[in-house]
């Protein structure tokens, strides 16, 4: 497990404070398994989906890594003082981008689960849990469900963290990212103020209010204690940002622009929020249509919408007009009435990506995703049109190109050209059912599986190698989920809602 030295300085609190909230993950790794600073690279002979318009595919094609960033791309290249990587027979691409995950759910993997003769409340169960959580919790819960993430191939992340409610579990949520060492932005929602606990009977009405309220002042404090203490540079494979409070439906709209101009006070790489097509308009000086938010002139290049299901034509024009991003969850958009809008926004030009939303309800294998987005096409004869005349690398744009163009890192990963940061995916091929023959994305789009991973490379640092997680001891991990998800469950399950 890599320490994050600058992370560890930074704490107020002392180093064996902050050094007894993390779990003693990987006590003894052996020298071979420890993660190694980015290293000058050389990956030969693997085929390459590019995804850079110039470039295209490569057979048998090399790919230089030095400082952390892609150096070179071509044939025949030589790097007599790189590491040598045989990728004969092997496919490398850009590693994959998920552009919404409530990364906490990591922990709780499999406790709602979507196809299940026990299927739970999630509000009920984040009300219940949420209170349960210590500040090594937030810790593990972030760390864990970004190792998971990495092992799938996700190497940047847009973490939509709506459940830390103290300061504390903030930062330490927002550690466990950081030194798990994905990229990404965390994005502290501001809201949630629970003044129930373990044990507590309250009544449901009220622990939604609490959810639900507008922020305050203990959110802002907790913005500036995250400014302060873990966001202090831009230098970072992790960016600070914000989610609005949950309840703006409803809200006064001059309310909902103070929200607005307070959270961009804190420069947020990311503003989120999660948006769905209500019925109707409410009153013009109420919020509840996403298509408020332009002449409001609340949209920007900042702002990263979730769901966005079922938006009209001038809505998505407004996304693409002020540079709002937009991320479909295209697993879980299934449960909604109105259709997933990724394959119309991406028609339109909207900067348009895919996630996995609830990391605690759907398969965290994220080839599975990149075919729901395709899948899901087919819920709309609009969508079967888009549908049919996509390509493999149609489907991967989601979660490479374009999708950093949906977490706002365009120029900085979703590609494999020269001068991008080197965040690299090795998958194997000899499965006995992993096809020989096609484009190289339509053989990946199609059938590749998280199994096939055999090395991923975030900004040059090796975190997986030879289909095994780099320094994380992951039976050790797993039990410490394990350990923690049930004690926190048992805890939340003694508070009773009338
Ligand atoms: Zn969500």
């Amino acid at each position: 497990m890599q320490l994050t030295r600058k992370g560890f300085l930074g704490l107020a609190t002392s180093a064996l404070a902050a050094a007894a909230v993390r779990p003693a993950l990987a006590a003894t790794p052996k020298a071979t398994d420890k993660v190694m600073p980015a290293r000058r690279t050389l990956i030969r002979g693997a085929d390459i989906i590019t995804m850079d318009r110039t470039l295209g595919e490569i057979a048998a094609g090399d790919v230089l890594i030095d400082k952390g960033r892609i150096a070179a791309v071509g044939k025949g290249l030589r790097a007599d003082d790189a590491e040598l990587v045989d990728g004969r027979g092997m496919i490398l691409m850009p590693g994959m981008i998920d552009g919404h995950r409530h990364m906490w759910e990591g922990m709780d993997n499999g406790v709602i689960a979507k196809i299940s003769r026990s299927i739970g409340n999630y509000n009920e169960y984040k009300l219940r849990t949420m209170v349960c959580y210590r500040p090594e919790d937030a810790w593990l819960a972030q760390y864990a469900s970004a190792i998971q993430a990495i092992d799938s191939g996700v190497t940047s992340v847009i973490d939509y963290c709506h459940i830390f409610h103290t300061a504390e579990l903030a930062e330490q949520g927002a550690r466990g990212l950081i030194e798990s060492g994905i990229a990404g932005t965390f994005c502290y929602q501001v809201s949630h103020s629970p003044t129930y606990t373990a044990g507590d009977t309250v009544r449901m009405a009220d622990a939604n209010a609490m959810r639900n309220a507008p922020a305050d002042d203990i959110h802002w404090r907790t913005v500036e204690q995250l400014r302060a203490r873990v966001f202090t540079g831009t230098d970072g494979l992790i960016r600070f940002g914000l989610c609005l409070s949950p309840g703006m439906n409803g809200r006064p709209m001059k309310d909902l622009a103070a929200e607005f101009a307070k959270v961009r006070s804190y420069r947020p790489h990311i503003v989120a929020q999660h948006h769905h097509r209500a019925k109707a308009v409410l009153a013009p000086d109420l919020f509840n249509q996403f298509e408020q938010l332009g002449p409001a002139g609340l949209l920007g290049p900042d702002y990263h919408v979730t769901h966005g299901n079922g938006m009209t034509d001038a809505e998505l024009a407004m996304c693409r007009d002020t540079g709002t991003m937009i991320c479909s969850t295209t697993m879980g958009e299934h449960s909604y009435p109105y259709p997933s809008v990724h394959g119309r926004a991406r028609e339109m030009g909207v900067a348009v990506g895919i996630g996995v939303d609830g990391a605690l309800a759907f398969t965290h294998d994220y080839f599975q995703h990149v075919r729901g987005a395709f899948y899901n096409l087919f819920r709309t004869d609009e969508g079967k049109a888009i549908a049919a005349r996509y390509q493999g690398e149609d489907a991967l744009d989601f979660v490479t190109r374009l999708g950093a163009r949906a977490i706002r890192e365009e120029g900085v990963t979703g590609t494999i050209s020269v001068g991008k940061r080197a965040d690299l995916l090795l998958l194997k091929t000899d499965r006995i059912n992993f096809p020989i023959v096609g484009p190289l994305a339509d053989r990946v789009a199609n059938y590749a599986n998280q199994p096939d991973i055999d090395t991923v490379w975030i900004a040059g640092v090796v975190r997986k190698r030879g289909g095994a997680m780099v320094g994380v001891d992951m039976r050790a991990l797993k039990a410490r989920i394990n350990e923690a998800s049930t004690r926190i469950n048992r805890e939340g399950a003694t508070i009773t809602f009338l």
